[in-house]
């Protein structure tokens, strides 16, 4: 198998970023330090040769057909957390054909994996080879059983990764969209209407495109923003704006957090607050998604706030729980969506009325300023990826398998323990174990085999 699909290593400048605080996807210290002493080496198998062994089959299964050869492939890629100063990224890429089992982490296929950090010069060196490979599957096609199949790309993942990828500007600059042309300053306007309008061909002469996109031959809108995400960071936005208004109206004492925790308690998420040493500020339990929704759609804030007030926020938290459902769900109108974000950014930029501390003031929402990237996207971009790949749905571009494999494989395969058996010398890199252990379960799946004695060892 490894013959067939072959497994390249490159040699990587050993890169840390020091300055990264970021919140660790991975707490296990024995996974920590073998990831950060594995950080000289990348690893990439090719595309091609992942083609040529799974076309064949999809056309047995009837999700291709040769009379009409294409193919539309799903690239993504993730990053995790492994502590706080070290990543474990990959590029992967899945048949969007094959759309029941988009969500199977096993059908996302590994392409290229490094542990070390996410940034632009590290994924440009260690894709070059898979970069010209997707030049060639879109300019000539690739012959697989006499067959000249042609490929149509597409690209999902978190918003860090995809700027990165498309060489641009990080969330927080003036510029910060990487599909329409707005600027911070105009945020605040928002009956404005913002859509897709920038072109891959002339990416350079837009305001924050600073290097060549690294998918440069798949066009802008396919550059598809992760529906998990969306979510995740939306949610983030508003508990958030939450706690802020507590600690603003200094109510954030120790009866605050123990109702906050009680609350989070009966909703059944883990959560609490604590205090770095030498540290003012609190932290807290940074969530995983599952408990966001459960936070999004069952915190009584009603335990916290003004019952005015918390009726207020509620029904704007509802509202975007409704917006993440619809994104979800491929009946969705694209237009009736686009007219329930724009309504659900009213509602967010409530203004208040009355003159302040008189009997007739009601306090409003949130400020221009309080609006997100990731807000703007959902409002002005989203409903236009629904009608564009309203064929797959954008459910179908979720980054969830994408991060559940990478989680899984860090967590495997970079413990001391398992890595020991190996004897000094051979004593194999986790990076290319991980490669090999895909290509056997590629050959498992594919020849229906039984699972050996091994394979589930290296599942546990
Ligand atoms: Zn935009």
């Amino acid at each position: 198998m490894n013959n067939k699909i072959k497994i390249n290593i490159v040699e990587m400048p050993q890169y840390i970023d020091s300055d990264s605080n970021e919140t660790p996807d991975i707490f296990n210290p024995e996974v920590i330090d073998e990831v950060t002493t594995s950080i000289s080496k990348g690893a990439q198998r090719s595309i091609k040769d992942i083609l040529k062994f799974i076309v064949p089959n999809l056309v047995k299964r009837n999700i291709l057909n040769p009379q009409q050869p294409i193919v539309n492939i799903r690239i993504s890629g993730d990053g995790r957390n492994v502590g706080k100063k070290v990543k474990h990224d990959m590029i992967t890429f899945a048949i969007l054909d094959d759309i029941d089992n988009i969500h199977n982490p096993n059908y996302h296929h590994t392409v290229v994996l490094y542990p070390g950090s996410e940034n632009y010069e590290s994924l440009d060196m260690l894709m070059i080879p898979f970069r010209n490979e997707l030049h060639e599957l879109t300019e000539i096609g690739l012959i697989i059983g006499g067959i000249n199949w042609i490929f149509n790309l597409y690209f999902s993942s978190d918003w860090k990764f995809l700027t990165i990828c498309l060489g641009f500007n990080s969330a927080n600059s003036l510029f910060f969209c990487p599909w329409c042309l707005i600027s911070k300053k105009e945020m605040s306007n928002v009956n404005k209407e913002w859509s897709i309008s920038k072109q891959m061909d002339c990416i350079n002469i837009y305001n924050g495109h600073h290097s060549v996109p690294l998918f440069n031959m798949i066009p802008l809108d396919h550059w598809i923003p992760d529906e998990l995400h969306i979510m995740l960071r939306i949610t983030d936005r508003l508990w958030n704006l939450v706690l802020h208004e507590i600690q603003e109206t200094g109510y954030f004492n120790d009866v605050a957090r123990e109702i906050i925790v009680k609350e989070m308690n009966r909703i059944k998420v883990n959560f609490h607050f604590w205090q770095e040493k030498g540290c003012q500020t609190w932290s807290f339990t940074s969530l995983m998604g599952q408990d966001k929704l459960k936070v999004l759609q069952f915190f009584d804030l009603s335990t916290i706030l003004p019952p005015t007030r918390a009726r207020a926020i509620r029904m704007l938290w509802d509202g975007f729980y409704d917006l993440y459902m619809d994104i979800r769900n491929p009946a969705t109108n694209p237009k009736t969506f686009k007219r329930n974000a724009k309504m659900w950014l009213k509602i967010f930029l409530t203004p208040s009325t009355g003159v302040p501390n008189s009997d007739d003031f009601v306090q409003g929402l949130y400020r221009p300023n309080d609006i997100t990237p990731y807000i703007h996207v959902l409002v002005f971009h989203i409903h236009e990826f629904m009608e564009k790949h309203k064929k797959w749905g954008l459910k179908s571009f979720s980054c969830a398998a994408v991060e559940n494999k990478n989680h899984q494989q860090v967590s495997q395969f970079f413990r001391k323990t398992l890595r020991d058996e190996g004897n000094g010398a051979n004593r194999k890199s986790a990076i290319v174990q991980i490669l090999e252990f895909e290509n056997r379960k590629l050959h498992y799946n594919i020849n229906d085999s039984q699972v050996t004695p091994k394979m589930i060892k290296l599942q546990v």
